[in-house]
């Protein structure tokens, strides 16, 4: 298990480590259609990965606002893959009032496009056709929230498939392209994909609303795959508003808590129910494979009645499975917890059980971050033979 600063700089080592070592050369499409050639040096690709992603700190703040600012706009806004996905796929440049109640139907979201108005033009980016370019940044961030696409655009290799997997073209910049390619690293080493917002836009011809002919829909995806080069299109997977806003809470969670906060990916469900609390009580194969890994790993209980005892040294009717959230405190604050879950459980000595599981929720986390959870063995290796 490691912690986000680590995850950080890994993404950023693994970002670095696809640069080409030779200038790149390549010819696409400029944001009005016309072929360009363009080059890239190894030098100019660093830098623009730095720019955006070297101080973890400075990255932190700003991220926690990007993501809070995301989830906000999901919220408020974001439309079911399959409309979404059925909208892309008519290959239309003009909806009338019988295609929007369609979509709508199966979850679709419909709204103006932002007019710029007043002196700062504040509309939000994602929602104004003015822009010809596809990326949208979270303003003041430099980390890019969503796309934008327009049927018969300049965006031809933007694809949807029906499986609502997105191909998504890569800028024609250094800083766009090592941003794609941290996105993936970092979804990767987090175990938490990134999401992010995609809008397309609809000529909707609507009398007496002469500025507002346009209309908008928001779909919401996250990122699927991790290519090794910085040339290559990002791969989008469209997703439930549910399912955004889970992984959003679960980045914000992560991100929010200050300090040794470690970072626990989804577990799979097989995993969670079979290794819940009761089933490793009452399984005598799996109580005895979670002994075996503590012994062959040499951890050690991890409070002090027993002077941190070497799980080897200890009979196995003295080894207790503790619950880092107990029963106690969960009953009483109306059970905010699944406790029987794999990673609220860890091994102790059955001499300093009780007392561990009056130190939540501060000390102990501290105690069995470094030996790890039952289920932090379980996503890792307990199983590996
Ligand atoms: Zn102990």
């Amino acid at each position: 298990m490691k912690k986000l600063e680590d995850i950080f700089k890994t993404a950023v080592t693994q970002a670095k480590s696809i640069i080409p070592s030779q200038p790149y050369y390549f010819k696409q499409k400029n944001s009005d259609g016309v072929e360009q050639e363009y080059i890239i040096t190894p030098d100019q690709f660093e830098k623009s990965l730095l720019n955006k992603f070297d101080d973890f700190s400075t990255f932190l703040k700003k991220f926690i606002n990007h993501l809070e600012g995301q989830k906000n706009i999901i919220s408020a806004f974001a439309s079911t893959p399959i409309s979404f996905s059925d909208a892309w796929n008519m290959k239309s440049e003009e909806l009338i009032a019988e295609d929007v109640v369609s979509l709508t139907k199966s979850g679709g979201h419909f709204q103006f496009n932002q007019i710029p108005n007043g002196p700062n033009k504040s509309g939000s980016g994602l929602y104004q056709n003015g822009y010809a370019k596809g990326l949208v940044h979270s303003l003041g961030s430099g980390l890019i929230k969503g796309f934008r696409h327009k049927t018969g655009g300049v965006y031809e290799e933007d694809s949807l498939n029906e499986m609502g997997k997105f191909t998504y073209a890569t800028p024609n910049n250094s800083s766009g392209m090592m941003e794609y390619r941290f996105a993936e690293k970092f979804s990767k080493e987090l175990g938490i994909p990134l999401v992010y917002i995609i809008t397309q836009w609809f000529k909707y011809d609507t009398k007496f609303e002469k500025l507002n002919n346009w209309i908008y829909m928001t779909g919401v995806a996250k990122v699927v795959e991790n290519s090794n080069h910085p040339h290559e299109p990002i791969k989008l997977q469209l997703i439930t508003k549910d399912e955004a806003l889970k992984l959003l809470g679960n980045l914000l969670d992560a991100f929010q808590a200050k300090g040794d906060f470690r970072i626990r990916p989804p577990m799979p469900e097989h995993l969670k129910l079979g290794w819940s609390y009761n089933k490793i009580k009452s399984d005598k194969k799996k109580r005895d494979l979670i002994i075996e890994y503590a012994h062959k790993n040499h951890l050690r209980c991890p409070g002090d009645l027993c002077g941190n005892a070497q799980f080897k040294s200890l009979k196995n009717s003295n080894i207790h499975i503790g619950h880092r959230i107990s029963q106690n405190w969960n009953s009483q604050n109306s059970g905010v917890a699944d406790v029987h879950h794999p990673y609220n459980l860890y091994l102790s000595c059955s001499k300093c059980n009780i007392s561990l599981s009056d130190k939540y929720p501060t000390e102990i986390d501290t105690l069995i971050n470094e030996m790890g959870t039952i289920g932090d063995w379980l996503m890792k290796d307990l199983l590996f033979k």
